[in-house]
């Protein structure tokens, strides 16, 4: 295995020997598809290429050399990417959310479920449902603040996260969102075709008692959720002086008991 190979005895071998043992190395490693050691192996060898101790320099290595870091640089760059992001939507994904979260300060955060999919996904199919949720990443994400971002929850639940928004912003931002996915002209997409989301927001308050915690606000985010599934759906919920508001305001009710 490669693995026990990988710390060449360097005194044991001549520059020449220990160029070749890093190549052959590097090669192994990647067709195991060990990117990251290969890639530190073809570093040292072309750092041993360019150090000018090869008696017998081979003008083509270095060049060979760099385009294969080059090459690698970018499969490492593309299986980072794959990592965070979503297969279907080519939205982030629940890895880079959870990340994200760990590090900003003050996100505001916002949990979007699409209403009665399943129902969707029974009367015109799973791949209509896959474009439903394809296209609503695109509606979620448009005109989101430079630094906010979407990522896939799980299923047919996405977070929008707004750092460094305004309470009322973040409901905003949500209420933008629900109103574009509920006007799209989605009967263009199959006739008779409607698709709309409840959002539940949590918005980032500071509170100068407490450390903040993104996961406890997701929770909070999905009780708002809940409050909006059950005041009827295409709804978004957040809450404000400790009662539970709606946007767009329901004329029956503007609060409802919640969890
Ligand atoms: P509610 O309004 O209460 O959220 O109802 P719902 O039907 O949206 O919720 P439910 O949890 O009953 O169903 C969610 C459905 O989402 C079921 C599942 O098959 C579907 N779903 C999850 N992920 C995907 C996906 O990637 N593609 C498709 N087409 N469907 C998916
Ligand atoms: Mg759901
Ligand atoms: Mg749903």
């Amino acid at each position: 295995m490669a693995s026990n190979r990988t710390a060449p005895a360097t005194g044991a071998l001549d520059p020449q020997g220990l160029l070749a043992a890093h190549e052959s190395i590097a090669n192994e490693l990647a067709a195991q598809g060990d990117w990251r050691r290969a890639y530190e192996h073809l570093r040292s060898a072309l750092e041993l290429a360019r150090s000018g101790q090869l008696q017998c320099a081979h003008p083509h290595i270095p060049e060979q050399y760099r385009l294969e870091v080059e090459r690698l640089r970018r499969e490492r760059a593309q299986a980072r990417h794959e990592s965070l992001t979503d297969a279907l939507t080519a939205t982030y994904n629940r890895r880079y959310l959870d990340r994200r979260l760990a590090e900003l300060t003050a996100p505001s955060v916002a949990l979007v479920d699409l209403d009665l999919f399943k129902h969707i996904n029974d009367r015109f199919g799973h791949r209509v449902g896959d474009q439903v949720l394809q296209r609503v990443v695109g509606l979620l994400q448009e005109t989101l603040p430079p630094d906010a971002f979407c990522a896939r929850y799980g299923g047919e639940e996405f977070v929008l996260v707004t750092p460094g928004v305004r309470p009322e912003e973040a409901v905003t931002l949500a209420a933008r969102a629900r109103a574009r996915v509920a006007e799209f002209p989605w009967s263009h997409v199959r006739p008779g075709l409607s698709v709309t989301v409840s959002i539940g927001v949590a918005p980032f308050r500071r509170d100068p008692g407490r450390r903040h915690d993104p996961q406890e606000q997701l929770v909070e985010a999905d009780v708002m959720l809940y409050a909006a599934k059950g005041a009827g759906r295409n709804l978004v919920a957040h809450r404000q002086h400790g009662q539970v508001r709606f946007v767009p305001t329901l004329r029956a009710r503007t609060t409802r008991p919640c969890p």
